[in-house]
């Protein structure tokens, strides 16, 4: 363990007095979609801005991880020794204001989809189906169909890593595919520009739900696509041509339905996966001349 961080009981009673609440080695798999990590030294869900300031003034911004919903993360066995903190309570909002939607970065994304096409907006649709918080999806850049969050998105307030809150412009944001430059910060809210439509949309969310379904291993925890797609071919197609699907490493398999989701088969752990990742990167190397770059972030 590279440090050793300390919260003083006075300062952990502070932010309860403040709303938060403070977990003391409580176990990442209970909060990751792949049902895979170890234990933390502090879990904190922080309800509110004020909250959000004392902490990272007290840890003066280092040794913490910020969580969303913890879909596109993999920590490893013996855990994170720092503070894991996601933001709850007043980051769950969104209000439309004519095309412009105002969203606390811990609201889910499909919930401000929802909203969205109440309130006939279109634009987001793509977004059908993307577990996580609006805060991950605008981190890494999230999309599907060759569309994407930062094609909607028209600024960000964050708080920057002097613990001040600040307003970024979407001119000000470099995003690709599936990363951005939202570095060493926090985001603490999203506004989308979307399209009013004149008249009701008739979008069967449940369609496309259903797709996914059929094409996506959903019924096992994963953390969605492990790698990147390489700009030639599916990262998905790859795994299948190097006869990868269906094999297991202890109790993490490369799913038989796409090549591209590890699922955890039941108890699996981080090493399992990053033994997955690190065969498929060599086989894949060796049969077509790929290298694959990951797009789950593998927390050390
Ligand atoms: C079944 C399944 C299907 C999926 N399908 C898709 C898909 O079609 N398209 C797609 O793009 N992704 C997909 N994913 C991956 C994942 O859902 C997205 O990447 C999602 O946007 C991650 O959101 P999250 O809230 O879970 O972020 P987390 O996984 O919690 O975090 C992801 C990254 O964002 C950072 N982060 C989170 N919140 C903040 C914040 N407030 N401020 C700063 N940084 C933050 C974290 O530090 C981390 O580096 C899928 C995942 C699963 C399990």
């Amino acid at each position: 363990m590279k440090f050793n961080l300390m919260l003083s009981n006075a300062f952990i009673n502070q932010l309860i007095v403040n709303g938060c609440k403070v977990l003391r080695n409580e176990l990442m798999s209970k909060h990751c979609s792949f049902n895979i990590g170890g234990p933390v030294k502090f879990f904190i869900e922080i309800p509110n801005e004020k909250s959000l300031y004392l902490l990272l003034k007290y840890i003066k911004f280092k040794n913490f991880y910020i969580l969303g919903s913890g879909t596109n993360v993999l920590f490893p066995d013996y855990g994170y020794n720092g503070v894991v903190i996601t933001l709850v309570g007043d980051f769950k909002y969104c209000s439309i204001k004519q095309n412009n939607v105002l969203c606390g970065s811990g609201s889910y994304l499909n919930d401000i989809l929802k909203l969205t096409l109440m309130n006939n907006l279109t634009g987001l649709e793509f977004a059908i189906g993307i577990p996580g918080t609006i805060g991950g999806a605008t981190f890494g850049n999230a999309g599907s169909s060759n569309k994407w969050i930062s094609s909607v998105i028209s600024g960000i307030e964050i708080y920057n890593s002097s613990y001040q809150k600040q307003y970024i412009d979407r001119k000000y944001i470099h995003f690709e595919y599936r990363a951005s430059n939202i570095n060493n910060c926090i985001i603490t809210k999203v506004i989308l520009q979307l399209n009013k439509f004149p008249f009701k949309i008739n979008y069967n969310i449940q369609e496309y739900i259903q797709k996914r379904y059929l094409t996506q291993p959903i019924d096992f925890p994963s953390a969605g696509s492990i790698f990147k797609n390489p700009v030639e071919i599916s990262a998905g197609k790859l795994i299948e041509y190097a006869n990868l699907k269906g094999f297991c490493i202890g109790k993490a398999r490369i799913s038989e339905l796409h090549g591209n989701f590890i699922i955890n088969t039941g108890g699996a752990c981080a090493q399992d996966v990053l033994l997955l990742i690190n065969l498929i990167k060599i086989k894949v190397k060796k049969k077509f001349n790929i290298n694959l770059e990951t797009e789950i972030k593998i927390i050390k």
